[in-house]
């Protein structure tokens, strides 16, 4: 294939987050590993995998769409499949029949769930879904009694896997109030589905940050979708984790998010640019000294998004350099002025580490402000992936 960039998954990084996370929501609990919006732009075929390696056996995606996907890709046949999301009717009958799980936010999705198992002649395996509070999807009031009365009426139909919920951002304190009613309601719910006679064997609720910062939330299962990938969900979750560690008192604080992803491209040219010219369209970047500019073949049509111009940040030979000028839709401008040794071909990491003189961030996106989710979601999926050791 034809492309100007790469990305590599680090099977070590991968190993580790997941270590860390384990161990964090104990061995008890589930680990359903997340990987909605392609993997969050890692690829969901190299990821699935890889995750498998490391041990993962249940995944999480949005739509029927990536279920298949990840079928395809899993070697393990076990591996479970939750759907938290869109599926339409031909698309239950398949989950049904191939085992795969997925949410109940209505009565109408039950009541299709009871036909598609009646059609594939197998159970259909079920999640809850309880509103407590996000009021996006969710089962709530009356549609509660419809529920139960269904499931009461289709016993050998409908297996329920799991109740669950989604918490309204337990990314931020400030949200912490409502996240305690919801947590409240949740329970509530879970033991009035127990006086009528619904019992699942998963009650989940944690995302990553629930799972980091509500040890309450992590219940029989947790649905890990940002940590894994070596991302905080925000700084604030960064630092309260940070700071339990340090109020410990054991050692320092070291990060235990190590990042999967690697993105790297190459030099196409480097030239001399003098004094007092511009680089690149219009006049964002006038060389106001004798200059020396590398471009990269990696522009916004690659998902390296125009928020970076004049302001984001690549590795070159182990080191940061900036970029000059606009980002275009295919070229990136770097000013390399400070290092003479650059030459075309040399690599350049837009996305995680290079070499051991540069081990730390060079993650563009606390450079773009975009949040981490975003900025990896819109890694175009034509780009290659591979996993590294
Ligand atoms: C995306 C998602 C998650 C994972 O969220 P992270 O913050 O990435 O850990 C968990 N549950 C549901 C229902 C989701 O949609």
């Amino acid at each position: 294939m034809n492309s100007t960039s790469r990305i590599e998954l680090s099977r070590k990084a991968l190993q580790r987050n997941i270590r860390f996370l384990r161990r964090r929501v104990g061995t008890k609990t589930r680990f359903t590993s997340v990987v909605k919006g392609n993997a969050y732009g890692h690829g969901i075929d190299v990821f699935v995998r890889l995750a498998e390696d490391c041990g993962v056996r249940s995944f999480a995606t949005f739509s029927a769409d990536e279920a298949l996907e990840v079928l395809r890709a899993r070697t393990r046949s076990k591996s479970d499949i939750m759907i938290t999301g869109a599926i339409d009717r031909t698309q239950l009958e398949w989950a049904v029949e191939n085992g795969i799980s997925f949410y109940i936010f209505d009565v109408e999705r039950l009541g299709g769930a009871v036909e598609a198992a009646k059609r594939v002649r197998k159970p259909a395996r079920v999640h809850l879904e309880i509103e407590t509070g996000m009021h996006r999807l969710g089962l709530e009031g009356e549609e509660l009694d419809r529920v139960v009365e269904l499931l009461g009426n289709n016993r050998s139909r409908l297996q329920v896997e799991g109740v669950c919920t989604h918490y309204a951002g337990p990314e931020s304190m400030a949200n912490s109030v409502r996240i305690h009613r919801q947590i409240e309601g949740f329970n509530e719910t879970v033991a009035w589905l127990g006086e009528h006679g619904v019992t699942p064997r998963f009650r989940h609720t944690a995302c990553s940050a629930a799972a980091l910062s509500y040890p309450q939330t992590v219940m029989d299962m947790v649905r890990i979708g940002i940590a894994q990938y070596g991302y905080w969900p925000s700084e604030e979750t960064r630092l309260r984790f940070a700071l339990e560690k340090e109020l410990s008192g054991k050692r320092r604080w070291v990060d235990p998010l190590k990042r999967v992803i690697t993105w790297k491209s190459r030099i196409l040219a480097v030239k001399e640019v003098p004094s007092g010219e511009y680089v690149g369209y219009g006049m964002t970047y006038l060389a106001n000294t004798k200059k020396r500019i590398a471009v990269v073949p990696v522009g916004y049509g690659d998902g390296f998004t125009r928020g970076l111009s004049n302001r984001g940040r690549v590795l070159i030979r182990g080191r940061r350099y900036g970029v000059v000028g606009m980002v275009n839709m295919n070229m990136t401008c770097i000013d390399v002025t400070e290092s003479p040794d650059i030459v075309a071909g040399d690599e350049v990491v837009l996305i995680g580490k290079q070499n051991r003189r540069d081990m730390s961030v060079a993650s563009f996106s606390e450079m773009s402000q975009f949040l981490n989710y975003e900025t990896l979601v819109r890694l175009p999926r034509q780009i290659p992936r591979q996993a590294v050791a």
